[in-house]
């Protein structure tokens, strides 16, 4: 199956509609969680939850990438390289998510004063990422804590809302999930394939490689282009 521009539109499109739908979910689950005594902690400036290894469908990677100014691209093309020299050799998932939150460090497109610089199209991800404790939590390495902080912040927990052992909001990472499923399902239906992976790597490959109009002419078009480019590893980049 081939693809034409007009399709890419229509999934990016649909993405809109999703993250426009998430932000509404998410503003009134915190507003009747509050109500109800509950503490949300998310707020602008907090940055720790950037230092995550973000991943998207390709619809929110193109809505990112249409988004950026030049000098934003060539941050996200050294981010990527980055990335691609750290997890050479790597094949745990565990293993990739320590280095990238060690090695790596922040989103590329967290900018110096702590901000989303794409905060309009951030990815279903961010968005649905809601902290129930202070953002130090966020940005902890839970294998350094000692056995007695980590029960103080377990115990801390509201085991009723919160996706355990994490601090955030099981029900609206589930709803991102969810949204990003259906995205993927949208993808196959008017391209016969889905593309997922880390936003950055994305994004470089759509602004740098013509990933998105590899994807037009098929998968192995598309997995050509990624792997041609040095991001052949399952972690980056997965076409399916
Ligand atoms: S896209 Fe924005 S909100 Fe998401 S991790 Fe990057 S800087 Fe943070």
């Amino acid at each position: 199956m081939t693809g034409s521009p007009e399709s890419i539109d229509q999934l990016v499109d649909l993405v809109k509609q999703q993250q426009a739908f998430l932000e509404m979910f998410v503003r009134s689950w915190v507003q009747e969680y509050r109500s109800n005594g509950g503490a949300v902690f998310c707020a602008k400036g907090c940055r720790n939850c950037c230092s995550l290894a973000v991943h998207t469908g390709f619809a929110e990677a193109v809505a990112v990438a249409r988004f950026l100014d030049e000098e934003k691209e060539h941050a996200v093309a050294a981010y990527a390289v980055r990335l691609r020299e750290q997890v050479q050799g790597v094949s745990e998932l565990s293993d990739y998510l320590r280095r990238h939150r060690q090695e790596i460090g922040f989103c590329p497109f967290l900018d110096a004063a702590g901000a989303c610089s794409a905060y309009p199209v951030r990815p279903l991800t961010c968005r649905s990422l809601i902290s129930t404790r202070e953002s130090i939590w966020c940005g902890i390495d839970f294998a350094t804590l000692a056995p007695a902080e980590r029960d103080a912040y377990i115990s801390g927990l509201d085991r009723h809302v919160v996706a355990f052992p994490s601090h955030y909001v099981a029900v609206l990472q589930e709803a991102g999930q969810e949204l990003e499923d259906a995205g993927a399902k949208r993808m196959r239906e008017l391209l016969g394939f889905a593309i997922y992976g880390n936003l950055g790597v994305l994004v470089h490959l759509i602004r740098r490689h013509g990933l998105a109009e590899a994807c037009l002419e098929g998968p192995a078009e598309a997995a050509g282009v990624s792997a041609a480019a040095g991001f052949d590893s399952p972690l980056l980049v997965t076409v399916s």
